[in-house]
């Protein structure tokens, strides 16, 4: 009977609950044992019951869950080989013969080195007689899938990673309760959302909620931004608007790639030489990853999980190392380190600021 782990990693997101039910009800009904480390990659590090077996009613409910209920944490460990030597003696003290990580861009990265480094790690944990032969023979190879789970959307190759919809929905309704206030006293409110390296959370919610104005990592603003914002708020303000609504993403840039901070657009849009608005500052902060995950959240966790399942069982070690995308709305398989570079390239470009290069690179994802 093969033994399948599901773990979550990395920043939590909504769905990841989900992610966990399905591989776990879907590996049982495949005929495995179901397993979930606890903690991220720490829980692999430190084993003990960190690493449980799962039974289909333990994940019972867990589709509305928010945040992840098997925990997850950022694992200094595991960047170091001596970390991945003491996970790899766990899962196989275990019995594991397969891993699900469900996880942001770093998670996806640190499985992948786990997987190409598992041969060497075996043979170093025999050599050094913490394990014998006879206990490593079934697990020469390591199966690996990854999930995307990320509030972000920040992850080439997949058009909606777990966790997006409902962050952008929450912005959405955020916003919403913000403009009662401004629509009354009509002021003006900078509303910073998250998003360090990809500006997709700020665009769709200032789409979403008819902003006045969005500031995004990847695009950043032309010189005269000042200007641009001002004259395009006094428009609106002329047409009849009574608030005034500019979203700004965290990782916000100008076109010498400094920093646009919320501060910044308040003190512009209060200046009292030119709108002189009454501004305030709402900054979302983690309202944005919590709750219950939306409906598309709840079925791309499902959907993928069962997916996810399928591609560790499918799995040759001849076999590249995959993710589970969504695709045109297919779920499909797609090559793992293959989107993992393409989304460093988006954040390496925009820290050198190379911003046509950003631009094109994330014009390609879309254009696929
Ligand atoms: P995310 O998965 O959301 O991008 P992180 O980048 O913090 O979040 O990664 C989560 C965890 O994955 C880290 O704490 C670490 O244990 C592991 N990890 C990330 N990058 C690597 C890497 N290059 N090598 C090995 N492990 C990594």
């Amino acid at each position: 009977k093969k033994k399948i782990a599901i773990m979550t990693s990395g920043g939590d997101s909504p769905g990841m609950n989900g992610v966990v039910r399905a591989c776990v009800r879907m590996a049982i009904h495949m005929g495995c044992d179901a397993y979930c480390v606890y903690e991220g990659y720490e829980g692999l590090v430190q084993g003990g019951n960190l690493i449980r077996k799962m039974e289909w009613h333990d994940v019972r409910g867990w589709l509305s869950e928010g945040g992840t209920l098997i925990g997850t944490a950022r694992c200094m460990a595991f960047y170091e080989r001596p970390g991945r030597l003491t996970a790899a003696k766990n899962m196989i003290l275990n019995g594991i013969d397969a891993l699900i990580i469900c996880g942001g861009d770093g998670s996806l990265t640190g499985a992948d080195k786990f997987r190409a480094e598992w041969p060497s790690l075996i043979e170093e944990l025999v050599t050094k007689g913490e394990l014998k032969p006879e206990q490593v023979q079934r697990y020469k190879h390591l199966n690996i899938v990854g999930l995307v789970g990320s509030i972000d959307n920040d992850l080439s190759g997949t058009d909606a990673t777990i966790g997006c919809y409902s962050a952008l929905a929450r912005i959405c309704y955020a916003v919403d309760l913000i403009e009662a206030t401004a629509s009354s006293h009509s002021r003006a409110f900078v509303i910073e959302v998250m998003g360090r390296h990809c500006g997709w959370l700020a665009l769709m919610a200032g789409v979403a909620t008819g902003a006045d104005f969005i500031f995004i990592p990847e695009k950043p603003s032309e010189d005269n931004w000042r200007e641009e914002m001002c004259s395009i708020v006094r428009q609106h303000r002329d047409l009849g608007k009574r608030k005034t609504i500019v979203i700004i993403a965290e990782g916000a840039l100008d076109k010498q790639g400094g920093k646009i901070t919320p501060t910044m657009v308040k003190d512009l849009l209060a200046d009292k030489d030119g709108l002189g608005l009454d501004t305030r500052i709402t900054t979302l902060g983690h309202v944005q990853r919590g709750g219950t995950a939306v409906a598309y959240d709840r079925m791309l966790a499902t959907l993928q999980g069962v997916e996810a399942v399928r591609a560790v069982l499918e799995a040759t070690p001849e076999t590249e190392t995959c993710f589970i995308a969504i695709t045109e709305n297919k779920i499909i398989r797609k090559p793992l380190m293959e989107a993992v570079i393409d989304t460093q390239k988006v954040a390496k470009a925009i820290q050198r600021q190379d911003f046509d290069e950003a631009m094109a690179l994330r014009d390609a994802e879309f254009s696929e």
